[in-house]
C-alpha cells in the first residue's frame, strides 16, 4: 500500500475512532457515500463554517447572507440547465456488473476526457483505451459496457399528485447557489445593497455521485458554502481576480499550509464564463479541487429572467442606467475543506523512550475543544470539586471537556488525538497556590497559570 493510502486509511478510521465522522447508517450495513459527523467532527465542521461566514459576510461591507430553502421550483433547475446538462458518462464492468465514471476510469490510465464530450465522444475514447482499463472493484479488465450519461440530480416525490415523474418532477438541490440567483431581486428591494455586492450562503446539496470514493471528499449529500458577487461587466474581471487572491489568502489566513495548495485553471471553459480557476489541495491521494472560483457573466440572471418571465436588471439608483448584472463566484465544500483541515493537521511525532504520539495540530480557531480540564486524582474529591469549578468557570466561553478518566499521560493522548490546543491539570499544588498547570499541545511544554488568569490565557492564546 503507498504512503498516501495509508495516511487516508489513518484517517479514516482516527475520524471513526474519535468521533469525527461515522458512515451512514451502519448498523444497517453502511449508505454509499453518505457520512454522519460526529460530536467532535459537528464542531470541527461549525467552526469551518463559521470561519467562512466570518470572512465573507462579517468582514466584507458589501456581501449580505442568504438561506434559501432545499427544494424549489422544478423549473429552476432547467433554467440553470441541471435538468438536460447535468450528468456523468456511466459505464457497467460486464463481470462484476459495478458502474464507473468513464472520466475516473480514463484518468486513471493517464487519458483525460473534456467535461463538455458528448456521448459518441466518450464511447470512442473508451473504446480505444478499454484494454487498458480495469474494473475498480472486481478488477476484470477490458470488460465495459457503452457509456451512458447519468444525470446527477436528486429527485423527490414531493408534491407529485399524480404519479407523472417526468412531469412532476422536484429536486433537492444539486447546488446552493440557484438560491441565490433567484433572490436577487428580494435583496435589491429589501437591503441597501447596491451593485458591486454579493450573497453568501452555507448550506446542503444533493448529487447522484456514482463514484463513492475518497471518504468525504465526494459525497452524495454535501455542504457547500458559496458566495455570488454582483458586478458591472466593465469591473468584472477586476473583481474576479481580488476574490482569486482572497480565497488563496483566506486559506493561509485559516492555517493551511501553503505548500499544500495549488491553482489549477480550466481550460475548457462553458460557453458562458469568462475565466475559471480552481483551488486545489494535497488531499491523501494527490492534488484535487476543494475551491472553484468562476467568472460567469451575465449567464444565470438572464436564464431566470427568460424562464421566470421576471426582469431581473438592476437600475443603478444613481445613474438609472439599467443592466443584468455579471456573477463572479467564489464556491467551496464544507466537506472538503473538513478533509483539507484534518489533513493538514494529521501529524505522527516520535517521543522519547520510543514512545509515539498521534496529534492533529488544528489551527487553534477550528479547534473542536479548546481546553480539557483535568483533575490529577478522579479519587480525591477536593481536586475534582475545584476541577470542576474551574471547567464551569469557562464551559459558557469556550468548548470544553472535563475529564477524570485513566492517568494523565492518557487523557494528553486522548486530547492529542482530537486536537484540543490546551489540557488543564488540577493538583495538589493548586489547593495551595490558585495555580493550575496548562499543557501546550505543540510543544507538549507545561506552564502555571493562576486561575483567575485562565480566561485571558486562554483568549489571547487561542487567536
Ligand atoms: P468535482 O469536479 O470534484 O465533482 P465540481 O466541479 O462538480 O466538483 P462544483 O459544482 O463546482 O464542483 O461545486 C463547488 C464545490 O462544492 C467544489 O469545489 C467542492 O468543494 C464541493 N463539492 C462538489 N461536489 C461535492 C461532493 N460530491 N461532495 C463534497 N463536496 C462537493
Amino acid at each position: 500500500m503507498s504512503k498516501d493510502n495509508k495516511l487516508m486509511e489513518k484517517i479514516v478510521s482516527l475520524c471513526k475512532r474519535r468521533g469525527f465522522v461515522f458512515p451512514s447508517s451502519e448498523i444497517y450495513g453502511g449508505f454509499a457515500a453518505v457520512y454522519d459527523y460526529g460530536s467532535y467532527g459537528v464542531e470541527l465542521s461549525k467552526n469551518i463554517k463559521d470561519a467562512w461566514w466570518k470572512a465573507m459576510v462579517q468582514e466584507e461591507d458589501n456581501i449580505v447572507g442568504l438561506d434559501s430553502s432545499i427544494f424549489m421550483h422544478p423549473k429552476i433547475w432547467e433554467a440553470s440547465g441541471h435538468v438536460s446538462g447535468f450528468s456523468d458518462p456511466l459505464t457497467e464492468c460486464k463481470q462484476c456488473h459495478a458502474r464507473s465514471r468513464v472520466d475516473h476510469l480514463l484518468e486513471d490510465v493517464g487519458v483525460f476526457a473534456d467535461e463538455k464530450m458528448s456521448e459518441e465522444e466518450i464511447n470512442v475514447l473508451l473504446e480505444e483505451n478499454k484494454d487498458k482499463i480495469k474494473c475498480p472493484k472486481c478488477g476484470t479488465k477490458g470488460k465495459f459496457s457503452e457509456a451512458k450519461n447519468f444525470n446527477l440530480l436528486v429527485q423527490s416525490n414531493l408534491g407529485n399528485f399524480t404519479g407523472d415523474w417526468e412531469k412532476e418532477a422536484t429536486y433537492l438541490r444539486g447546488e446552493t447557489c440557484q438560491g441565490i440567483y433567484v433572490n436577487f431581486k428580494n435583496v435589491v428591494d429589501s437591503t441597501r445593497m447596491k451593485v458591486p455586492f454579493g450573497i453568501a450562503q452555507i448550506g446542503k446539496a444533493f448529487r447522484n455521485e456514482i463514484t463513492a470514493r475518497q471518504f468525504i471528499f465526494r459525497k452524495r449529500e454535501f455542504e457547500q458554502m458559496e458566495m455570488q458577487m454582483f458586478t458591472r461587466s466593465e469591473e468584472g474581471m477586476d473583481i474576479y481576480e481580488k476574490w482569486r487572491e482572497k480565497r488563496w489568502q483566506y486559506y493561509l489566513d485559516l492555517g493551511i499550509k501553503e505548500k499544500n495548495l495549488k491553482w489549477h485553471e480550466h481550460e475548457n471553459l462553458v460557453f458562458y464564463a469568462k475565466a475559471a480557476w480552481d483551488i486545489e489541495y494535497k488531499f491523501p491521494f494527490g492534488f484535487s479541487e476543494m475551491e472553484g472560483i468562476h467568472y460567469r457573466t451575465d449567464y444565470d440572471l438572464t436564464q431566470h429572467s427568460k424562464f421566470s418571465g421576471k426582469d431581473l436588471s438592476y437600475r443603478d439608483p444613481k445613474t438609472n442606467e439599467k443592466f443584468i448584472p455579471h456573477v463572479v463566484e467564489t464556491s467551496v465544500g464544507a466537506d472538503r475543506t473538513f478533509l483539507a483541515v484534518i489533513t493538514d493537521a494529521y501529524t505522527e511525532e516520535k517521543l522519547e523512550e520510543g514512545n509515539e504520539r498521534v496529534v492533529l495540530k488544528f489551527p487553534k480557531k477550528l479547534a473542536p475543544i479548546k481546553a480539557a480540564i483535568f483533575p490529577l486524582l478522579k479519587n480525591k474529591p477536593e481536586l475534582v470539586e475545584k476541577a470542576k469549578e474551574v471547567y464551569n468557570s469557562l464551559k459558557s466561553e469556550f468548548m470544553c471537556e472535563f475529564d477524570d478518566n485513566g492517568n494523565i499521560g492518557k487523557r494528553y493522548r486522548r486530547q492529542d488525538e482530537i486536537g484540543t490546543p490546551y489540557c488543564v491539570t488540577i493538583d495538589f499544588d493548586t489547593l495551595e497556590t490558585g495555580e493550575v498547570t496548562v499543557r501546550d499541545r505543540d510543544t507538549m511544554e507545561q506552564e502555571n497559570v493562576k486561575i483567575e488568569d485562565l480566561r485571558d490565557y486562554l483568549v489571547v492564546n487561542l487567536k
